[in-house]
């Protein structure tokens, strides 16, 4: 008995082994949405992207939520050669999206390492900006991005029809339309692809209960897929445990959607990597 017990567990570690050879090898990832921002990661970016690196994520994108966190977003872009950052006001935010810092994230969006416009949006979960300021941000954002010739980053909680009606009048004047962290079912995310817009998953999509989200996923083709860890929140299965998600953990949420859309994970990986490449033109 115990020699059956340990030929298993040599089995399945060998499996752990080589699954991490791929990912050092053959696979490379991009984090197109992380907070690189927030608090908890202090003083610890350069291991974070140091393990980002090992993990085979090349790239992050780190998302802006209002002027000041865009422009420390720049900074951390400036400092770290594979990072790149977004710019904008997250509809939380748009209570103070006023006129003059709208046109500093119009100049925010004019620096090399500019990705896109956002994350911009609806959020009538929090409501901690009114529908109608979050309306007004976020048309003005739009205008903004239609002038830059930029790619928005879309966050809609509880507001998909409100997004979608706004949104859809700029499907055809944007060079590219991220609907970030889906957490809508597959008939919303039929919709997103007949506007041509891109649907990205984060861990949600790793969860135990989450069916729903990954019967979307299963909807998108490989040409209209994403994924980020939107971190330092959600992290995916089996890291739930970690309370501060980060770059590294992506290459679950990859795994995931090559489970659901019964694909090879380096395959995945590979269709993830060209996806954001071209969308994000990073
Ligand atoms: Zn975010």
């Amino acid at each position: 008995m115990p020699l059956k017990k340990d030929s298993g567990n040599t089995s399945s570690s060998r499996k752990k082994n080589q699954l991490k050879e791929i990912s050092q090898i053959i696979m490379r990832l991009i984090d197109h949405h992380a907070h690189l921002t927030s608090e908890q990661y202090h003083g610890s970016l350069d291991e974070i992207n140091y393990r980002a690196g090992k993990a085979g994520v090349e790239k992050i994108i780190t998302v802006g939520t209002d002027l000041q966190d865009s422009l420390e977003s720049l900074e951390i872009a400036q400092k770290y050669e594979n990072v790149f950052f977004t710019a904008g006001f997250h509809p939380h935010e748009a209570k103070s999206a006023d006129d003059q810092s709208l046109e500093q994230i119009r100049l925010l969006l004019r620096e090399d390492k500019a990705a896109a416009l956002g994350e911009i949006g609806l959020d009538y979960y929090y409501e901690f900006s009114s529908k109608e300021q979050q309306k007004n941000a976020f048309a003005k954002q739009l205008e903004i991005a239609v002038q830059e010739n930029m790619p928005v980053v879309i966050h809609s909680r509880d507001a998909f029809e409100n997004t979608a009606e706004i949104l859809s009048k700029y499907s055809e004047k944007l060079p590219g339309i991220v609907i970030h962290c889906f957490g809508e079912g597959p008939e919303q995310a039929e919709y997103c692809l007949k506007q041509g817009w891109y649907v990205s998953f984060t861990g949600v999509v790793t969860f135990k209960n989450a069916e729903r989200t990954r019967q979307a996923a299963a909807v998108v083709p490989p040409e209209k897929l994403l994924a980020e860890t939107d971190c330092p929140y959600m992290s995916p299965a089996p890291l739930r445990k970690y309370k501060t998600n980060e770059p590294s953990f992506i290459v679950h949420i990859a795994e995931k959607l090559a489970e659901v859309k019964g694909l090879e994970v380096n395959q995945m990986c590979e269709i993830l990597w060209q996806n954001a490449e071209s969308v994000f033109r990073i």
